[in-house]
């Protein structure tokens, strides 16, 4: 990192001094991301779990479970406008990615439809997607567009189902180009795969020689019906 970033970065550490990503806790000397106590609680997928295999992505690098506290610093994330968490998570994937996908060339995300980030503000996954490219030194681009709101996915549970739900909801973003990229494709969960997967389908049709994915967590472990929004409207607690 460059000096200039580094200065920066201290800086900013005076006047908001860094925080858990799960608890907001203040962190302590040595601690970094998170504190001690949620560092015990979370659960992180080890070794050949932390990657999915897929079709269209190839591989998808999800590295914390979403159950516990994982799921709720990410509702509040995403509802609560904790946004500052983004940069965070990007640091929490970045050696991930950085050894699955050392060839990749663009940084680009699974995008809220237009109606959700209005709702929302923000687009959760383009703000990790940011965070990330600026920490591997690559651009990050819009490819896609979400061109039909798609309402809760956690309210299917059967894979095919969820497939279905999203088939056509993507679009290439209108002069983006794809063609020859090796695309990294940002998410901010994932759980059968059906939003990435028809991501990357469409970057595929558009000639994107390599689609790679990374999500902070993987949900539905054990097969259960999980309770991982993908978009719309907070779920019912
Ligand atoms: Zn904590």
């Amino acid at each position: 990192m460059k000096l200039l970033d580094r200065c920066v970065d201290k800086c900013f550490d005076l006047v908001y001094p860094p925080r858990c990503v799960f608890c907001d806790a203040l962190l302590a000397e040595g601690e970094q991301y998170f504190c001690r106590s949620c560092g015990e609680q979370i659960s992180v997928a080890e070794g050949s779990d932390a990657v999915r295999p897929g079709t269209y992505v190839d591989r998808c690098v999800a590295p914390l479970y979403y159950e516990g506290i994982v799921r709720t610093s990410f509702l509040d994330y995403k509802f609560h406008e904790k946004t500052w968490r983004a940069s965070v998570y990007a640091a929490l994937l970045e050696p991930y990615v950085k050894e699955a996908f050392p060839d990749a060339d663009t940084v680009a995300w699974a995008p809220l439809s237009r109606r959700s980030q209005r709702d929302r503000g923000y687009d959760q996954s383009a703000l990790i997607a940011r965070a990330l490219a600026k920490r591997l030194e690559l651009p990050c681009a819009r490819l896609l567009d979400k061109v039909r709101h798609t309402g809760q996915q956690s309210r299917l549970s059967l894979p095919e189902e969820r497939r279905a739900n999203v088939l056509g909801a993507y679009a290439v973003h209108q002069g983006a180009a794809v063609r020859g990229r090796r695309i990294l494709l940002v998410d901010d969960v994932i759980t059968t795969g059906s939003t990435m997967e028809e991501c990357g389908r469409v970057l595929t049709a558009a000639g994107a020689e390599a689609v790679h994915g990374a999500a902070i967590a993987q949900a539905g472990r054990g097969g259960g019906a999980p309770d991982a929004p993908e978009d719309g409207a907070e779920p019912q607690q």
